[in-house]
């Protein structure tokens, strides 16, 4: 028979048994931990519970909207999903490397992701601008049927695997604007001369059509305009063009974005942080980047309105291009392309692809969306009238 003056003898055992266990328990965890490579913390065997750290490094100034959400939200879907086993710390730009050094940062493994756009690495791998956007090409709805449908992520990963980077697609602004501009264009003949901040493709038809191209990252584009550096600037569209200020430097707000029509971000994860990990937290990275993929697209569409409605209400003039310069630009761009794809094997691989698709797309487009936008505006009056 158990004797009640034994009890609290009886808890106190009970009680040190159960710190032995929990002890013991969290130093063996502990001895399975060990330091990678890539800085991250990773087991030594596969069946324990583990928890693998990452930096995400981006070109977006820290804690910037639209676009520097997409590391966010990476990074917090990855947290969810794996319950913490896979954590990811972001970066802005500058704060372990530089903007434009977020590709070669993650192939070296100093990060095991970045989030920025493909065309900043033209100068490096010059195929990689139709990852983001070609001039008067597809839009964000296509691009989006291309990369995970019609074979253009596997092209992209193709490009990129000599570099020991992994891309995937990191979500699309939709059409953009065509830029702030501190004068009035009336004519194709005032692109001469004008200094303009315009990545990627677009940069070399704005060159071709007069115009000088000047590559600068988002965190420096607002000083360059007030300083005169610059006269124009393409950034994004409202919402993103909004929270950098362009409005305080720039009058004439332009559209549309014929060099962006459906830019596309990207993720890139170094190829041995990945090979690394688990089945189930490279699934987990997969469908992460697949989600904030199609976020960012849903919250431009969102916050674009409303943006537009604050900078029209604050003055900012709102311009469409002459037809005579989206006619030139149209003419350097084509010229641009058969440039690109000229003497580089890869860059007609993918012109290829993206070109067959970009057909067939736009055909059922010229019956589905683009038929259905011009009934929709037979039947309901221009929102924006005489503003263009
Ligand atoms: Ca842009």
């Amino acid at each position: 028979m158990f004797e009640r003056r034994y009890l609290p003898v009886f808890v106190v055992l009970l009680v040190a048994a159960l710190v032995t266990v929990v002890g013991l328990w969290a130093a063996d965890k502990g001895r399975h931990y060990s330091q990678s490579a890539l800085g991250g913390a990773v087991a030594s065997d596969g069946n324990e519970t583990r928890v693998v750290e990452w930096k995400l490094v981006t070109t977006w100034p820290k804690n910037l909207p639209g676009l520097g959400s997409a590391g966010e939200n990476f990074a917090r879907y990855v947290g969810e999903m794996s319950n913490g086993r896979l954590q990811v710390t972001v970066f802005g730009a500058g704060e372990i490397v530089p903007a434009f050094e977020v590709f070669d940062a993650v192939s070296q493994g100093v990060a095991q992701v970045g989030h920025g756009a493909s065309y900043y690495w033209k100068g490096k791998i010059p195929a990689s601008v139709f990852f983001t956007a070609v001039p008067f090409g597809m839009t964000a709805q296509e691009m989006n049927g291309w990369l995970h449908y019609g074979g253009g992520l596997e092209l992209w990963q193709e490009l990129y695997e000599p570099y020991g980077v992994v891309p995937f697609a990191g979500g699309s602004t939709g059409v953009q604007m065509a830029g702030w501009f501190n004068r009035e264009l009336t004519s194709a003949e005032d692109l001469r001369g004008l200094k303009m901040r315009i990545p990627g493709l677009a940069g070399e038809v704005f060159d071709a059509a007069g115009g000088t191209a000047v590559r600068i990252s988002g965190g420096e584009v607002y000083t360059s305009m007030q300083t005169g550096v610059i006269d124009a600037v393409e950034w994004v569209g409202p919402y993103n063009d909004r929270t950098l200020g362009l409005n305080e430097v720039a009058k004439f707000y332009y559209f549309p974005g014929w060099h962006e029509p459906g830019a596309m971000l990207e993720f890139t994860v170094n190829a041995n942080a990945l090979a690394e990990l688990p089945e189930d937290l490279k699934a987990i990275v997969k469908y992460a980047a697949r989600a904030a993929n199609q976020d960012m697209l849903d919250e431009f569409t969102a916050r674009n309105n409303e943006s537009l409605r604050s900078l029209l209400a604050g003055g900012t003039q709102l311009r469409r291009l002459p037809d005579d310069v989206l006619a030139l630009l149209y003419e350097k761009s084509e010229i641009a392309l058969e440039q690109l794809i000229e003497g580089d094997q890869m860059a007609a691989k993918i012109a290829d692809s993206y070109r067959a698709f970009f057909r067939d797309v736009r055909a059922y487009h010229e019956i589905s969306e683009r038929a259905y936008l011009n009934a929709r505006d037979k039947v309901l009056p221009p929102v924006l009238q005489g503003q263009d």
